[in-house]
């Protein structure tokens, strides 16, 4: 069995006798169904005219027992009945066989749903780098209800035409092999036509789809980027390009349409002439006059007989063409399902806390071909601050990935109290490291909610005591629903530096052993910030802190700095150790203290600047 069926066939676990179940009660209604020709038939040759009654032992001997032949042509009604009756019990069948196989194909595909975000959620962020977030989430949606469609109506539909096709030929060979063959005459041109017409108009979907897709995503980049567009008046621009896309689907669309009008067109014509063979053959039989000659009952049973078997022949080629897209979605979902988990390497590990010493021991680092760390070395006692400085692209978020285990280093070691962080769980490592970013995330849930990301059971005390901390209370405070208000799209807009704020308070909330702000204030002012780093200093028990920071007069008291550049550490030791050193840290000192200097001497001059809450 091909894998992707493997898959699918483990992921049926438990709701397997479901479809059996959906498969015997579609036999039952198609054997039903196929009853009532024979009902119509035999009222017109029995009833009306004088063969006689050609069924089951049984039923001939109900019949004479009701009263025969005169009987029944008085009380005609009693033919109505039974053929009301015959529907009613397959079409309680096939209510029966729908449910089923909706039911199974509902619970297996929420499985399906649930396994998909489960192992996205547990992939390593190499992963991510290299995939497309709309892709994956087409992987999650689209593709899935593909599959969905697939196993609660094609897998129905393929086994109605085949069941069909098993019942029919066999009942009417019964009847009469020569009449089989007229009334299956066609079956082969109608089922070959279908076939090559969906083959061919797959990649007439398919281009539709893509041209879909691409319209979207243009929506989405446009929606996404609304204020820059805006910024740069490019409304007409961006409408331009809408439209083109717009109208390349439309074009796309209308192809596909007419091809589709041809082939049912063209494949009505087929359909009425192979009943028009019927129609002129059994005609010309049933009046031959011959002694094998046709009764006209007969005649309309095999009517009756092509025009059942017709339907479902005829939906083969695009029942084969959603099969195939289901194999092609099975095969994208398959591609991320066997993605390895991040942790799959993970060896289970104790709890303790740490005590917070940091050892990078000649540590390097490439992203594919580009080295971003070289050889970098360090080491931070519990408790202390280390500040990181060194220009953009130099590695400083880098050196947080690795010791978060987000990447995992080429070369060297990273210990932490000692053990190197590839024998710690990254779950439990992360659990005890308090991150900040440059530009944090925060939910669309309220502040308090938002703030206790970082500790799901902490007292209201708690929070406070973290807002505070991170000066972000006083802020609150002034805020109409105070903890309770409402961020993001259905709430207030927070400005850059409340929201680093807000990140900051979650990050301290979960008294971590190492706590670590990547850029974390940089949309705080200068006060602030160097309030805020004193109150981390003072706070009871401590954590190790790395602060990568670019103003040097908030850097400067750290226990350690260490200077990147391309990825190597240039410098390291005390304020007063660099400052007296030549290079890069005392460069940008004088740089810096000039500039603000100068934005003294300014403001000495100037009217007093107002205060801001950034
Ligand atoms: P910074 O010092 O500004 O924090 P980073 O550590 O973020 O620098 O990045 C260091 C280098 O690694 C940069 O040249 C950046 O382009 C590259 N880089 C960062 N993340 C990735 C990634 N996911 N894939 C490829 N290259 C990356
Ligand atoms: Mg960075």
């Amino acid at each position: 069995m091909s894998p992707k069926l493997n898959m699918l066939w483990r992921l049926m676990a438990g709701h397997r006798q479901k479809y059996v179940l959906a498969a015997v009660a579609l036999l039952v209604s198609v054997l039903i169904a196929y009853l009532a020709p024979q009902v119509i038939g035999g009222t017109v040759d029995s009833i009306l005219g004088d063969k006689p009654l050609d069924a089951p032992k049984w039923v001939v001997e109900a019949f004479e027992a009701m009263g025969g032949k005169t009987q029944f042509e008085q009380k005609l009604w009693i033919c109505a009945i039974a053929l009301v009756l015959i529907a009613l019990v397959s079409g309680m069948f096939m209510f029966l066989k729908g449910r089923w196989a909706a039911q199974a194909a509902e619970a297996v595909t929420s499985r399906m749903r649930n396994r998909m975000y489960d192992h996205i959620q547990q992939l390593p962020c190499s992963f991510f780098d290299r995939s497309d977030t709309g892709d994956l989430i087409q992987r999650c949606t689209s593709d899935i209800e593909t599959v969905h469609r697939f196993l609660s109506e094609q897998v129905a539909d393929v086994m109605r035409a085949i069941l069909t096709i098993l019942v029919a030929i066999p009942l009417m060979l019964m009847m009469s092999p020569r009449m089989t063959l007229v009334s299956t005459f066609l079956m082969p041109f109608i089922i070959a036509y279908t076939v090559a017409f969906f083959v061919k108009i797959r990649f007439a979907f398919q281009a539709s789809d893509e041209a879909e897709a691409r319209m979207t995503g243009t929506i989405q980049q446009n929606l996404t980027g609304i204020r820059v567009v805006r910024a740069f008046a490019r409304q007409d621009y961006e409408n331009d390009r809408f439209a083109e896309k717009n109208a390349e689907f439309r074009d796309l669309d209308c192809r596909l349409i007419q091809m589709l009008a041809w082939y049912w067109s063209i494949s009505d014509v087929m359909c009425f002439a192979q009943r028009g063979v019927v129609l002129f053959f059994g005609g010309w039989w049933a009046i031959s006059g011959r002694a094998d000659a046709l009764s006209t009952g007969d005649l309309i049973i095999f009517f009756f007989y092509v025009n059942m078997y017709l339907w479902p022949v005829r939906s083969i080629g695009r029942t084969l063409t959603e099969l195939s897209k289901a194999m092609v979605s099975l095969g994208r979902l398959d591609e991320v399902l066997n993605e390895l988990p991040e942790d799959h390497d993970d060896k289970p590990t104790s709890a303790a806390p740490l005590e917070g010493q940091i050892e990078f021991d000649s540590v390097s680092f490439s992203h594919g071909d580009l080295e971003v760390l070289k050889d970098v070395s360090f080491r931070i006692e519990p408790g202390q601050t280390m500040a990181i400085l060194g220009p953009s692209g130099s590695g400083k978020s880098t050196i947080v990935n690795l010791l978060l285990r987000l990447y995992d280093y080429d070369s060297g070691a990273i210990r932490i109290d000692g053990t190197n962080i590839r024998e710690m769980g990254r779950k439990n490592l992360r659990g005890q490291i308090g991150t900040v970013m440059q530009e944090p995330f925060l939910f669309s849930k309220s502040l308090r909610d938002n703030i206790r990301l970082g500790k799901s059971h902490a007292a209201d005390e708690e929070i406070v005591l973290a807002a505070e901390t991170a000066y972000l209370h006083t802020s609150v405070e002034h805020f109409d629903h105070g903890y309770e208000t409402l961020v993001g799209e259905r709430g207030i807009t927070l400005s850059g530096g409340q929201r680093q704020r807000v990140a900051l308070a979650r990050a301290i909330l979960k008294h971590p052993a190492i706590l670590i702000l990547d850029d974390a204030l940089s949309a705080v002012d200068t006060r602030t910030e160097a309030m805020i780093l004193r109150a981390l200093r003072n706070r009871h028990g401590k954590s190790t802190t790395i602060v990568i920071a670019h103003r040097l007069s908030t850097l400067a008291r750290a226990d350690k700095i260490i200077v990147l550049d391309g990825g190597k550490v240039l410098q390291a030791g005390t304020h007063e150790q660099l400052v007296a050193q030549d290079g890069m840290y005392r460069d940008l000192w004088k740089i810096q203290n000039a500039l603000e200097s100068d934005l003294a001497d300014e403001m000495d001059s100037g009217p007093a600047p107002k205060e801001d809450d950034s």
